[in-house]
């Protein structure tokens, strides 16, 4: 087990009608804020008409910034920090999904920031300070409600790029899970996928010595797929979505990685290629993305994904050797992933095989570096796993 430092400071405020504390959590840090939120859907369903009551209630001022879009994009944030520098604001309250929350991380980075908020994208400028940033979550999926990352697309020339730092974690995450209830299907399926992904890349690792986090990641799992099953066949049923959304967050703050090494990740950077050209949901793109990568990687350490198997899908049947085994278990994730109604192929996407190269080019910065650990990935190697997922 490799040496670690954990520190996860988002307090948690979880459970039902929890949103109407936000005025109150807010007011520890500040008067006056940035309301950020996404293209409506907390208007449609009388989340904003909370949240305002409750800042005006504590009398918090609030500046608003709305139509932050899936795959947020860098303009919407320079727009953002150009409203809090003109208005005085020193706190973001993101209310929202992964996206919104990525939107006001990336504002709370730049505005007392001189340069382009993107130097820190592209890794030219280091993190010194950052404003901070709570959240009232409504999609369980990113775990950005309390992870160090944020991940911003740059429409010249549609890089979608993930930033990390300790100063970009929540000071707060209000969890309700009755808020969840509306998301339509196929967003709840998503977030499952980038759920379980986030707790896979963590998963797949070389690393001996790791029986604790290896069962917490099993468990997580297992919880994850029994309750998916459960909400889409009855979307308000309370309990599944708080454990899915308890989930998601255990998921990417970083407890499951513990001892372990941080991960592999080359899922994640090899879709995020295909959401920033394609606008694709980042969960469907994952979906597809990572049984291919399994499929690809499975050789170089056999033995871990016949655990995956064995203690995630219960694969049990008699098989003669253990690469059936294996094999048994990357296939129980993409039927998963089907019977939950996400794409596994590109194809079922609606994209084409014509930008495989360009998008490996870009995952490797024009070939010049590898992407994931538990197998490094050249250029070549990932242009066959996109074929994979033809
Ligand atoms: P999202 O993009 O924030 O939201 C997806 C859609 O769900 C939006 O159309 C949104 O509508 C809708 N929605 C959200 N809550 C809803 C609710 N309660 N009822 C009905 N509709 C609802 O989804 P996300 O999966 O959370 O975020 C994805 C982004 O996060 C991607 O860019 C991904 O790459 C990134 N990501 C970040 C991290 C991290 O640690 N920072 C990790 C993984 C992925 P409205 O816009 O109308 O609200
Ligand atoms: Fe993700």
């Amino acid at each position: 087990m490799k040496d670690f430092i954990f520190s996860s400071p988002t307090k948690i405020i979880f459970g039902k009608g929890t949103e109407e504390q936000v005025g109150k959590e807010v007011k520890n840090y500040s008067n006056k804020v940035l309301l950020c939120y996404g293209g409506g859907s907390i208007k449609k369903y009388g989340l904003y008409d909370k949240v305002v009551k409750a800042l005006k209630e504590e009398g918090v001022e609030f500046v608003e910034l709305s139509g932050v879009k899936p795959n947020p994009r860098l303009g919407l944030v320079q727009e953002g920090i150009k409203l809090v520098r003109e208005n005085n604001i020193n706190f973001i309250l993101a209310v929202g999904g992964g996206s919104v929350i990525d939107t006001a991380k990336a504002i709370a980075m730049g505005v007392p920031y001189e340069g382009n908020v993107w130097d820190f994208f592209e890794g030219k400028a280091e993190l010194k300070e950052a404003l901070p940033v709570g959240v009232i979550l409504t999609i369980p999926a990113t775990g950005s409600e309390a992870s160090d990352a944020t991940v911003i697309t740059n429409e010249d020339g549609w890089y979608k790029i993930g930033f990390h730092h300790e100063l970009l974690r929540p000071k707060f995450a209000i969890m309700n899970p009755e808020l969840t209830y509306t998301l339509p299907p196929y967003q709840t399926a998503c977030g499952v996928a980038d759920i379980m992904a986030h707790i896979m890349e963590r998963y797949f690792v070389n690393e001996e010595g790791v029986e604790l986090t290896d069962r917490l990641c099993e468990a997580t799992l297992k919880t994850v797929i029994n309750n998916a099953r459960i909400v889409l066949k009855d979307p308000a049923n309370y309990n599944a979505r708080a454990q899915i959304m308890w989930a998601g967050t255990i998921a990417h703050n970083d407890l499951l990685n513990t001892g372990r090494g941080r991960g592999d990740w080359a899922s994640h950077r090899i879709e995020h290629e295909l959401s920033a050209i394609y606008d694709i949901a980042h969960g469907a793109g994952l979906a597809i993305v990572f049984p291919a990568w399994m499929k690809y990687v499975y050789k170089n350490n056999i033995n871990r994904f016949v655990q995956f198997a064995v203690k995630v899908w219960d694969v049990d049947l008699p098989y003669e050797n253990l690469e059936e085994i294996a094999l048994e278990g990357i296939r129980r994730t993409e039927e998963f992933f089907k019977e939950i109604g996400l794409p596994v192929r590109l194809k079922e996407a609606g994209i084409s095989d014509d930008r495989f190269e360009e998008m490996a080019d870009k995952c490797t910065k024009g070939g010049t570096r590898t992407i994931g650990d538990f197998v490094k990935l050249n250029k070549e190697d990932i242009i066959k796993i996109y074929e994979l997922a033809r």
